[in-house]
């Protein structure tokens, strides 16, 4: 029975320690606070207990609530892994200290993993080093949440003025007048830089540039960090830089290849948002033309399997236990389809120039003999009716079909707020205009090809962005473009 006081860190998902991350994917119940992120929530098992303390502050349970809730479910979880998890560092103005001490006291078994604070890393993420050579050899933490007009402050703001350092300031925005005078009357000059990140790491980031005689008429709202000192002039901003920064983009291929395309969204800076609009699901045969064209493809029956889409490749290869079957040239639409076929062994014989049927025509050779292609149900005839014509005999078979995927109302909401949505076939816009409809659709539409964006335009969709290259680099390459070329929207 072991209760972990876990460091989250300052926001991002990313800076999650290993061992946060590792207990977190194995916790039995995860009682969070205020600034906990959803996507590290949901990183706990399905099953866990998740148990919010405190929505705003002030509100929620007290501080001896808390203590006796962890005591509880450290002694009701005898073999489980409660994770408390706390924003930033457990230790740092977190009451991490109190819940171990009351941890101790009942004998329930605790540890201690600590996290990214966001005393450091939210001036980091604002282009800030709390130390620089010759301008910063010391950095002091600070909480601003005494109140030092009241004489309660135990606060000696006119020594921290006086040690020359950067001052880091946590919690300060309802004090930053007060704060700021003393800071003054210790003797920093009126000019000393101040920056505040508000929402640091997060997509929502911002950071205000002032001065100490300034900072306190800037807008800045909770929570921030104050930046006090010479450093808070650095100007190595990277964050806010990103192409796509603060943009919300909405992923709506299936839950197992959204991955990808987030990935590559967030290191543009966008937050995306996952709503999977379709599911991948046997044919209607069970796959019994398939397995049955692969029995064929083993005993030497096809010159070509063609393949025209990551799907496809997953969905054969399902039924294909052993790639020594591929008995045949192989033939990818796109590098897409090609890296698929990689991850099983296999290498593409054919990728062709322009990744879609027409291109995958031209690049195919005349000939004499058996194509298969397999792919989703419901597709163009354009490919089979293309080889046809070059003089092939070819099989078409269904490796899948896609249905809608279960999507709630709230997925849909938030979607709908979006700065942009990502289409990566025909069958994704459809099912999104099936859950959403038109009204609900961000207001950028960005297609990886011209296939998918001419199935937009044809349900009454304005298509903003498409992709020059047909791949995922290429969908996120040309929403970077977008906004570049529109930067005031
Ligand atoms: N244990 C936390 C601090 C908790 S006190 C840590 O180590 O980071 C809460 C204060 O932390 C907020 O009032 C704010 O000053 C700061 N803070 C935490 N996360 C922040 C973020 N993402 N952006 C800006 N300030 C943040």
């Amino acid at each position: 029975m072991t209760v972990y006081l876990v460091g989250a860190g300052p926001g991002d998902p990313g800076l999650l320690t290993v061992r946060g991350a590792e207990l977190l994917g194995r916790a039995d119940v995860v009682v969070y606070d205020r600034l906990s992120v959803a996507s590290l929530l949901e990183q706990a098992p399905p099953g866990a207990e998740r148990i919010g303390v405190g929505k705003a502050p002030g509100a929620g349970p007290t501080q001896e609530e808390i203590n006796e809730l962890l005591v509880e479910h450290g002694r009701r979880h005898p073999d489980g892994v409660v994770v408390r998890l706390k924003g930033g560092d457990p230790f740092v103005f977190a009451r991490g200290g109190e819940e171990a001490a009351a941890l101790k006291a009942a004998g329930v078994a605790f540890e201690v993993v600590p996290g990214i604070t966001s005393a450091i890393a939210v001036p980091a993420y604002a282009g800030i080093p709390v130390t620089l050579r010759h301008s910063s050899t010391s950095f002091t933490v600070i909480t601003g949440h005494e109140d030092p007009a009241a004489g309660e402050g135990t606060v000696d703001w006119e020594a921290a003025a006086r040690l020359g350092g950067t001052i880091v300031v946590l919690m300060g925005v309802a004090r930053i007048e007060v704060i700021a005078e003393r800071l003054l009357a210790g003797g920093l000059p009126p000019e000393t830089p101040v920056a505040a990140v508000t929402w640091g790491t997060r997509p929502e980031q911002r950071t205000v540039r002032a001065t100490l005689a300034s900072i306190a008429a800037a807008p800045v709202r909770s929570p921030a960090v104050y930046v006090i000192g010479r450093v808070a002039a650095e100007e190595l901003s990277w964050f806010e830089d990103r192409p796509l920064f603060g943009r919300r983009v909405v992923v709506t291929r299936t839950r197992a290849q959204a991955s990808e395309l987030s990935a590559r969204l967030r290191d543009a800076g966008a937050e995306p948002i996952e709503v999977p609009t379709i599911q991948v699901v046997d044919p209607d045969d069970g796959c019994t033309a398939l397995r049955a064209a692969l029995q064929r493809l083993g005993d030497g029956a096809y010159d070509w399997l063609v393949l025209t889409s990551p799907n496809g490749v997953e969905r054969t290869f399902a039924q294909l236990p052993d790639v020594r079957a591929v008995r045949a040239k192989v033939a990818a639409i796109g590098p897409g389809t090609a890296d698929a076929l990689a991850r099983h062994r296999i290498h593409a014989d054919l990728v062709p120039e322009r990744f879609v049927a027409e291109g995958l025509l031209d690049a195919f050779p005349d000939g004499r003999g058996r194509v298969l292609i397999a792919r989703a149900a419901v597709a163009r005839d354009v490919l089979p009716d293309g080889l046809r014509a070059k003089g092939w005999d070819v099989d078409v078979v269904d490796a899948y079909r896609t249905v809608q995927a279960d999507v709630t109302d709230d997925d849909i909401d938030r979607a709908a707020t979006a700065d942009a949505i990502t289409f990566t076939s025909s069958s994704t816009v459809e099912r999104w205009l099936e859950l959403a409809g038109t009204d609900s659709t961000p207001k950028v539409v960005a297609c990886i090809g011209p296939i998918t964006a001419a199935t937009a335009r044809e349900r009454g969709l304005h298509v903003d962005v498409e992709a020059g290259e047909h791949t995922i680099t290429g969908l996120v390459e040309a929403l970077c473009r977008h906004w570049s070329s529109t930067s005031t929207a």
